[in-house]
């Protein structure tokens, strides 16, 4: 846990209607069909990697129909809602802004909420002081165990889940994302890659999302990058808080980091890992295949923009009185927290 630090917090609001507790090591006693929180508030603290910044993080339970909602306290209290329509910059990394200030915006959400969506932990209030998340060993493997630290809680509210009810697909060149529709629950990802450097090469990974599967196949499997990259982005004062110890770095056909890969195909692992972050934007599970070959965050949310544009290519399963209808969003929700 280089680089992560972590301590509970005492205090717990009393939100609950339902006093059920199910720790994370019963994971196979997970029921799919409700809606889930942290069982307790936990913080942890590291650095950033684009600003070098050490960033403390606290997540604090939240009640059904919250979804994930970060807060900069550094700047006040605005509500930053995890949502694919409050992305604002997907260049470098994952970028989430309050939609009445860019300026209050958080980078690098991706790892930290695919560890929640791969936990299935759809509530959670988390408070950042700082404009980035923390990058730890550039896994969610620190993530999922801070999760595991901060215990899981069932609500009584059945779970949010869009099923996809026909195909959705971005294009960029050969590179694609799409959502397809599928009779089976839950969600299955079949992702692909393909770089010149020998040691990545040509990649595909495929998986069924369940909390055993996220956390044995995918959650420590580290970001990557290649040396002239990294020049370059420090030339332009970015990338300050990068290190062998946060990401994979690749020159020519080696990788330089002294422990080497995790398994050969961690590459395509961490874009599996990405994946489920960028969908966890839509702030509700997922039934339906997902196929992409070199996607990225652009293409990622874009395709999550196309789909809820288009009110026939989904519906949800459940009926939470919350869920947002096809022209209400949950913003009204936490507001009125
Ligand atoms: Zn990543």
């Amino acid at each position: 846990m280089d680089g992560m630090l972590i301590h509970p917090v005492s205090e717990m609001p009393e939100i609950y209607d339902d006093k059920e507790m199910l720790p994370l090591s019963l994971s196979q006693q997970y029921n799919p069909q409700f809606e889930y929180t942290i069982h307790t508030p936990i913080v942890c603290s590291g650095n950033g990697l684009h600003t070098g910044q050490f960033i403390n993080l606290k997540l604090l339970p939240a009640p059904a129909g919250t979804g994930i909602v970060f807060y900069r306290s550094d700047l006040g209290n605005h509500p930053i809602p995890a949502r694919y329509d409050h992305v604002f910059d997907t260049r470098l990394s994952t970028v989430i802004a309050d939609p009445k200030n860019s300026e209050i915006r958080i980078s690098t959400v991706e790892h930290l909420m695919a560890a929640l969506t791969g936990m299935q932990i759809d509530n959670v209030i988390i408070e950042c002081d700082g404009p980035e998340l923390p990058v730890l060993d550039g896994s969610a493997a620190d993530y999922v165990f801070l999760l595991q630290c901060a215990g899981q809680r069932k609500l009584q509210s059945r779970a949010p889940i869009l099923k996809v009810m026909q195909p959705i697909r971005i294009e960029e060149g050969d590179c694609f994302a799409e959502l397809r529709p599928s009779t089976k629950p839950g969600l299955f990802l079949s992702v692909s890659i393909d770089f010149p450097a020998a040691i990545i090469g040509k990649q595909s990974f495929d998986m069924t999302l369940t909390p055993e599967n996220f956390k044995r196949e995918i959650s420590y499997c580290r970001t990557f990058t290649f040396k002239h990259e990294i020049e370059h982005l420090h030339k332009m004062g970015l990338a300050r808080g990068g290190s062998l110890d946060n990401a994979i770095v690749v020159e020519d056909d080696k990788v330089l980091n002294p422990e080497g890969l995790y398994c050969t195909d961690e590459f395509v692992r961490h874009k599996m890992l990405d994946v489920i972050g960028d969908l966890s934007l839509l702030g509700s599970r997922i039934q339906g295949t997902f196929v992409s070959n070199k996607s990225g965050h652009k293409i990622n949310n874009l395709l999550l923009r196309k789909l809820m544009s288009q009110s026939k290519a989904w519906c949800y399963l459940s009926d939470a009185p919350y869920l947002f209808s096809k022209k209400s969003t949950r913003h009204s929700v936490y507001s009125t927290l």
